[in-house]
C-alpha cells in the first residue's frame, strides 16, 4: 500500500469515496486559488530560511534576506493557476506582498537558523507508513525543538483547535521516532495576521490514539471501504458528477428523469403539508386538552366524531445532540435522531459516560397529548 499523509488521512476521514477517487483513480481535483497560493507561500517562507537558486537548496542563511530580494523571489514563484479571474489574482498577490512585507518586518531582527525547513519524513506506523514535510523544525534546547506549520487560511485559530491539531500530533510522533530530540513546542503560524499559536507538546493519550486511527483508517483501505460520506464540506467537493449523493444531478435529460424531477416535487409538498398538517394538529391537540382540563370531560364531542383526550410524558433528545453522537461513531446506533433509541442506550450504559452527560443536556421530557377518535352513535347525538 502506497504511504499515508496527513492529508490523505484526513481525506479519508472526511470521505472514504473522495479518497478513492483521489488517490486511486487519480482524478485530479479543480486547481484551487488557496491551494496555489499556500504552495507559493510555504516556498516563499522557506527562501526566508535556506538560500535557493533554480528551485534548489544553496545552503542556510544567517540573516535574514533583503525585502526586494523575498519580493523578486515571490514574483518568480508566482503561478495563476486556478484564479477565478484577474482581480482575484491581483488580490492574492498583494496580500502575498503585504505577508512578506509583515513577517520580514516581525522575523529580521530577531532571525534564528532553523534545523530544518520542508524536513521530509517517511516513519512506520505498525506497519503502515506514513510520510509528510514538516514546515519548520527549531532547536529550542540541546535535545529539544519547536515545531511550525505555516497557515495561509482567512481565520486565525483557537488554542484549543492547535491542541487538537493532529496534523501537529502526527510531526512530534514523526520526528520523536526519527530523530533522538524531543518535541515541547508545537506551532500553528498564521500568516495573515503574523501570528503563531503555540501550544506544548501533545500527551501520550492524543498519539496513541492518532496511531490507532492510522491503522484503522489503512485497514480500511486494505478492504477496500470507499463509501461516499455525506457532509457540509460536499458543497466544495470536485467529484460530485461521480458521487451516488451528486450524479444525478448531473444527469442527462431523458423522460425518465423528468418524471423522477417531477415525483420529487410532488413527494416534498407532500412532506411540507404533512409538517404543516402536524404543527396544526399539535396545536388544536393543546387547545382541546385545556378544554378538556377546564370543563372536567375527558371526551369531547363535535358534530359527527368525538376525542378522548389523555395525556403522557415521553424523553425526547434535542437535534444538537446529534454531532455528539456523529463524533462519537455512535450515530448509526441511533440513526435519525430515535429519542427512544437514544434512552434504550444510555440507560444500558453503552454511551461512555462523559459523552453521556454531554448528551443528558438535550434530554427533555415532552408532554404528549392523545386524542382518541371515535364516530359518534346515532343514540349519543340525541341528547336533546
Ligand atoms: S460529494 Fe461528498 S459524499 Fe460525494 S465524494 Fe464528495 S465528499 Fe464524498
Amino acid at each position: 500500500m502506497r504511504p499515508l499523509s496527513y492529508s490523505s488521512i484526513s481525506t479519508y476521514e472526511q470521505c472514504p469515496l473522495k479518497w478513492k477517487l483521489h488517490y486511486i483513480d487519480r482524478i485530479p481535483e479543480e486547481p484551487k486559488p488557496y491551494f496555489t497560493f499556500g504552495t507559493v507561500m510555504h516556498d516563499v517562507m522557506e527562501y526566508f530560511y535556506v538560500e535557493k537558486e533554480n528551485g534548489k537548496i544553496k545552503g542556510p542563511r544567517f540573516s535574514a534576506p533583503p525585502l526586494n530580494e523575498l519580493l523578486s523571489y515571490y514574483a518568480s514563484i508566482w503561478s495563476s493557476e486556478g484564479y477565478e479571474s484577474p482581480e482575484q489574482e491581483e488580490n492574492y498577490r498583494k496580500l502575498g506582498e503585504k505577508i512578506i512585507e509583515e513577517y520580514r518586518r516581525e522575523h529580521s531582527e530577531n532571525f534564528t537558523m532553523p534545523i530544518a525547513t520542508e524536513h521530509y519524513f517517511m516513519m512506520d506506523v505498525g506497519g503502515v507508513k506514513v510520510r509528510g514535510y514538516i514546515d519548520r523544525v527549531d532547536k529550542l534546547g540541546p535535545d529539544s525543538v519547536a515545531i511550525l506549520d505555516y497557515k495561509t487560511s482567512k481565520n486565525p485559530f483557537s488554542l484549543p483547535y492547535v491542541e487538537r491539531s493532529e496534523q501537529l500530533a502526527l510531526y512530534q510522533m514523526a520526528f520523536e521516532e526519527l530523530h533522538n530530540k524531543r518535541v515541547e513546542r508545537l506551532s500553528l503560524y498564521h500568516l495573515r495576521s503574523n501570528m503563531d499559536f503555540s501550544v506544548g507538546r501533545r500527551p501520550k493519550e492524543m498519539i496513541d490514539s492518532l496511531r490507532d486511527k492510522i491503522i484503522r483508517t489503512a485497514e480500511a483501505i486494505e478492504r477496500e471501504e470507499f463509501e461516499p460520506k455525506r457532509s457540509a464540506l460536499c458543497a466544495y467537493c470536485d467529484y460530485q458528477r461521480l458521487c451516488p449523493y451528486f450524479m444525478d444531478l448531473y444527469a442527462k435529460e431523458s423522460p425518465e428523469k423528468i418524471d423522477a424531477e417531477e415525483l420529487v416535487e410532488e413527494y416534498s409538498e407532500i412532506l411540507n403539508k404533512e409538517r404543516a398538517l402536524k404543527r396544526r394538529k399539535e396545536e388544536i391537540s393543546k387547545i382541546l386538552k385545556n378544554y378538556a382540563e377546564r370543563n372536567g370531560v375527558l371526551t369531547i364531542f363535535g358534530k359527527r366524531s368525538a376525542l378522548t383526550v389523555s395525556s403522557y410524558e415521553r424523553v425526547v433528545f434535542d437535534d444538537e445532540a446529534r454531532p455528539l453522537l456523529e463524533n462519537a461513531g455512535l450515530w448509526s446506533d441511533v440513526s435519525k435522531l430515535d429519542s427512544k433509541r437514544l434512552k434504550e442506550l444510555l440507560d444500558s450504559g453503552a454511551i461512555p459516560s462523559d459523552l453521556a452527560e454531554q448528551i443528558e443536556k438535550y434530554r427533555k421530557v415532552k408532554e404528549i397529548v392523545s386524542l382518541r377518535k371515535r364516530k359518534i352513535r346515532d343514540e349519543e347525538k340525541d341528547v336533546s
